[in-house]
């Protein structure tokens, strides 16, 4: 008997891995984790899979669900939102089951981030402009370390990921408006690559209202940078014509 962590993806279905699809389909227990997945994973099951929604049940509850597969033998499939390593509460989950002596595995999925990034067409990192990027949120019923708190990280002025904050974003943008400059690009991605995916463009100054017309509170990132704006950035020197590396010598005529 094995629990397979799985990432499920941003929400598109085609963005599961083929690995994780797999060792979905291979399982007779499925857990998820609510609203964030595609019900179009879930209806994909066969009829004889137990699914079982985790967002309503407590680690107790779910720890029972583990022990109840470890007895009948059977392999669960753990499906998470996005990718595992992402606040993906997941760590609790596997030190419930070393306790248990049950093995796990962890299969990668697509984050949010890189959907959303996808979504804008944008390269998070550019040379010149950032060269960081900060994955971070807003304090919440989970408390951020007070050395993370977003007017520290801001002062990077960094390329910045904010994830379950989008309910507080006028505090988010008072917090960055410390070190970022007003005009400085402030994006949220709702739902990505979703069907009712939403992309709202602002600064510091004109997200929080744009947001709060369109009554998003949940499922969006807020991406912050001037990477978002810019097409005034040196060439990345991967594929300067000066620059030799492993792969490719310095200078070489192709023809
Ligand atoms: N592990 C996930 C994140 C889980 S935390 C990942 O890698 O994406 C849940 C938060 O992720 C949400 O509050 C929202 O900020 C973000 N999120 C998840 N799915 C999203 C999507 N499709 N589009 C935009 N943001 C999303």
């Amino acid at each position: 008997m094995k629990v397979y962590f799985i990432g499920a993806g941003p929400g598109d279905v085609e963005l599961m891995t083929i690995k994780g699809n797999r060792q979905l389909h291979s399982c007779s227990y499925v857990m998820h984790a609510g609203s964030l997945i595609n019900p179009e994973i879930l209806s994909a099951l066969p009829e004889s899979a137990r699914i079982y929604d985790t967002s309503k049940l407590n680690l107790e509850e779910q720890v029972s669900i583990y022990k109840e597969a470890k007895s009948a033998d059977q392999d669960v499939a753990r499906l998470q939102s996005g990718d595992l390593s992402i606040y993906g509460a997941i760590a609790e989950q596997m030190r419930a089951l070393d306790e248990l002596g049950i093995q796990y595995e962890v299969t990668p999925g697509v984050s949010s981030v890189a959907a959303s990034a996808a979504t804008l067409k944008s390269e998070l990192t550019l040379p010149e402009i950032s060269q960081t990027v900060i994955f971070s949120r807003i304090s919440g019923r989970t408390e951020v370390p007070p050395d993370e708190d977003l007017e520290k990280l801001a002062s990077h002025k960094c390329t910045l990921c904010l994830f379950l904050s989008i309910h507080k974003i006028k505090e988010v943008v008072k917090k960055l408006s410390a070190h970022y400059p007003r005009e400085t690009p402030v994006i949220v991605v709702y739902k990505a690559s979703w069907k009712d995916e939403k992309i709202i463009r602002g600064n510091m100054e004109t997200i929080a209202d744009k947001v709060e017309k369109e009554g998003i509170r949940l499922t969006a990132l807020i991406l912050v940078g001037a990477v978002f704006n810019t097409k005034d950035f040196q060439d990345s020197r991967l594929y300067s014509k000066e620059y030799s590396h492993l792969f490719r010598k310095k200078n070489v005529s192709t023809k």
